[in-house]
């Protein structure tokens, strides 16, 4: 074989190499992390909940292919969840300690390190819309309450009344906490939905919505709209999504964390998440996180025996699955 030849065959077999295993674009969703066992989620309940997040996947794959980007495809894709019963946000928020829905939501550009969050909200319809116009065009990072209702009606997004997030099984947990007069279980506020993103440009961006946790009292805010906390997304390292007890992710700074690890430590993205997951049962907190790195590689740790999650790449990977070990 001529020189010429051998040397471009060798070239490109090494671009083949090196770009092995490199997606285009992947994108990983969580509805929740929580105590699961098959006995206690029947299989009509599993069909619902595995339907509904594949719908979501579907709709970010065909956005990503489309050129989308990560930050329009991780709205859309929330506000799927958010727009569903079955999840712990939005239109099956938990209910307050006073009867009453609180809604928290945040999003990250891993490009800019730009960042949006909502929190105590009772009146936005999709939260994580109100996350991404507080990012967009505000020169604020973080809005709570009527505020943060105020500026979102500036903005044209959906209102409702806060009944709008009333749902029976909902509040007969909140009744089932009252009556045993407990602070919180940790399968009653199962259901936080979250979704990280690698878009065609090699954009990361990661998102996260919920109704925080049954019962909570006085004004109380989790991790979900703290970047850093429960949400966190950088070009340079990862994009991840977290679901869990809220108070352990804001006191470990779970989200940031985990790109810190990898920027600073050189993990890969599976292996950041396990540590931080580690950290986190070290304090007997309970959850999980999904994230996604520059490269498309995907993470989804949690300690619980279940989370609700799924993803899809560029290659046609994918999965969705509920049990731990499935
Ligand atoms: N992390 C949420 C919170 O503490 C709840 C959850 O993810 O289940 O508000």
């Amino acid at each position: 074989m001529h020189f010429k030849t051998l040397l471009f065959s060798f070239a490109l077999l090494l671009i083949a190499v090196i770009g092995f295993g490199q997606q285009k674009y992947a994108l990983v969703i969580h509805g929740g992390a929580g105590v699961m066992s098959k006995d206690k989620i029947s299989e009509e309940r599993r069909a619902e909940y595995k339907t509904k997040l594949n719908e979501a996947l579907n709709i970010g794959d065909k956005m990503l292919k489309n050129g989308a980007a990560a930050s329009k495809v991780v709205v859309e894709v929330i506000k799927i969840l958010e727009d569903s019963p079955l999840f712990n946000a939005g239109k099956g928020a938990v209910f307050t300690h006073d009867g009453v829905n609180e809604l928290d939501a945040s999003i990250m550009e891993g490009k800019t390190l730009n960042a949006g969050a909502v929190a105590g909200v009772c009146d936005i319809k999709n939260p994580i819309t109100a996350a991404l116009e507080v990012m967009n065009n505000s020169v604020h990072v973080f809005l709570s309450g009527e505020g943060a209702s105020a500026f979102a009606k500036q903005q044209g997004l959906d209102i409702v009344p806060n009944k709008y997030f009333f749902t029976e099984s909902r509040y007969q947990s909140l009744q089932r906490l009252l009556k045993k007069e407990r602070e919180r279980t940790k399968k009653d506020n199962m259901g936080t939905v979250g979704c990280a993103v690698l878009d065609m440009h090699g954009n990361l961006c990661a998102g996260t919505s919920t109704g925080g946790m049954t019962n909570k009292k006085y004004g109380r805010i989790g991790d979900a709209p703290i970047i850093g906390a429960g949400t966190y997304a950088n070009n340079k390292t990862c994009a991840v999504s977290c679901t869990g007890h809220g108070e352990y992710y804001i006191r470990l700074g779970f989200a940031r964390d985990i790109s810190a690890m990898m920027e600073y430590k050189d993990l890969n993205i599976i292996d950041a998440c396990r540590e931080e997951i580690k950290k986190l049962s070290e304090l007997k907190g309970t959850g999980g996180v999904i994230g996604v790195d520059a490269k498309g590689n995907i993470a989804m740790e949690f300690n619980t025996s279940g989370m609700f999650r799924g993803y899809v790449k560029s290659s046609g990977e994918r999965k969705v699955a509920i049990f731990e070990n499935e």
